[in-house]
């Protein structure tokens, strides 16, 4: 029998992060002591007031197909969140609610993107957008930006991009893996640029909105003058409620873009599991001081694990304002050998690390930034200064 997979998947990459992970849990699982830090996963439970009103679901017999765009009172919730949070205002016909925000930005981009279209990625970005847009059968378009400029692109870059093929941009603030957050002035500025292309749109995705520090709030591009028609606004529950697998996501979208969104899913995946909404309708009805501990508890780790990084020499780091990565520049170390192992890139030198000192990265060629790995925080203070010591053990 001949095997033959279709081009589309062959050319496919795996997800970089996914993959870090299975291999970090392969590793432990035979017996090696490692220490996670590739995937972005809080550490916490999901908080209890938000696992009861699952288990209410299961009791109150809720088991049946859901509606493809989600259930109306979590749509309500999901209005209520957008109006409390960001100041935006939408409609029931303007929201989505999927499997994950994964599955939001899928659909974003299988319904706006033809074959030959070009999006321009934000760089660095998280690791399935280029993947996605491929599959598409768009052009990806990295925008590049370093620690140079704190992750972060200028109006200047853009304009020289930017054409009137330009369908799609995709943004992520706070960001995965620098943990930079576009301040409202700097997204008026990229705005000034993006307006004057009636045929393209903005993908916004806020998924780390809640986890900010030093009062970084982060602003929502929809929410910027003459934007909101041109923006898709895509959240989930993953991060700030500790709920990665729920699967839940949502975006907030003009109307024509949900409806073919909804269309999409309907014949794919049809409506998001009922147990994991109904936890979402308690969750994002609740006030924010219900997870502030979360935040608070990610805000003393960044500052121990930035204390930590500065005592590693050939380190360079930026401060993160928001998400829960730390993303070090480490090219110092390219072209270089360490204890008899060749590091030429950040791809080596994150393997060195998992091999050496059994501390799993990700590596920034995933993300578009090959200088760098990424660091996450989202897991206990103490494999956090475990996994630092090793590094610096292996390193110094
Ligand atoms: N966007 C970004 C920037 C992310 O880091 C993640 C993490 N998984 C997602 C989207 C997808 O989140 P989820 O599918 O778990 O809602
Ligand atoms: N967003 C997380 C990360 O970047 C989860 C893994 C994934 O879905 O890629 O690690």
């Amino acid at each position: 029998m001949k095997k033959s997979l279709s081009n589309r998947i062959k050319e496919l990459p795996a997800s970089a992060t996914l993959e870090m992970s299975a291999k970090a849990r392969e590793l432990k699982n035979s017996g090696i002591d490692i220490i996670g830090l590739s995937v972005g996963e809080p550490d916490f439970g999901t908080p209890s007031f938000i696992k009861d009103s699952a288990i209410d679901a299961v009791n109150q017999g809720y088991n049946s197909y859901t509606p493809v765009d989600g259930y109306s009172e979590l749509k309500e919730s999901i209005i209520f969140k957008f109006k409390r949070d960001n100041n935006l205002v939408y409609e029931k016909n303007q929201i989505v609610v999927s499997t994950g925000a994964k599955q939001s930005i899928y659909n974003v981009i299988q319904v706006l993107i033809n074959p030959g279209d070009d999006v321009i990625i934000f760089s660095p970005y998280w690791v399935s957008y280029s993947a996605m847009v491929t599959l598409a059968g768009g052009n990806p378009i990295d925008l590049k930006s370093d620690i140079s400029s704190d992750f972060k692109v200028s109006p200047k870059q853009l304009e020289e991009v930017i054409t009137p093929n330009t369908k799609l941009i995709l943004l992520n603030s706070p960001n995965n893996p620098s943990g930079s957050i576009y301040s409202e002035k700097e997204l008026k500025d990229l705005s000034n640029v993006i307006c004057k292309y009636p045929n393209t749109y903005v993908m916004s995705d806020e998924i780390y909105e809640h986890i900010y520090y030093d009062n970084y709030k982060p602003f929502s591009f929809a929410g910027i003058d003459k934007m909101y028609d041109k923006t898709i606004t895509v959240n989930g529950l993953s991060k700030a409620y500790a709920m990665t697998g729920w699967r839940v996501g949502y975006i907030g979208a003009p109307e024509w873009i949900a409806k073919a969104c909804t269309k999409l899913q309907g014949q794919t995946t049809s409506g998001t599991n009922c147990i994991a909404q109904r936890a979402a309708i308690t969750a994002l009805k609740s006030p924010l001081s219900k997870i502030k501990y979360m935040i608070d508890e990610f805000n003393f780790r960044r500052n121990r694990i930035l204390d930590l990084i500065k005592d590693i020499d050939g380190f360079k780091i930026n401060r993160p304002k928001g998400a829960f990565y730390v993303f070090p520049d480490i090219s110092i170390f390219f072209g270089k050998s360490i204890n008899g192992t060749e590091i030429k890139n950040a791809t080596d030198f994150s393997l060195f690390l998992l091999e050496k000192a059994n501390v799993a990265t990700v590596t920034g060629d995933a993300f578009g930034c090959p200088n760098n790995i990424r660091i996450s925080y989202a897991a206990s203070l103490e494999k956090i200064e475990d996994a630092l010591n090793r590094i610096k053990n292996v390193l110094n």
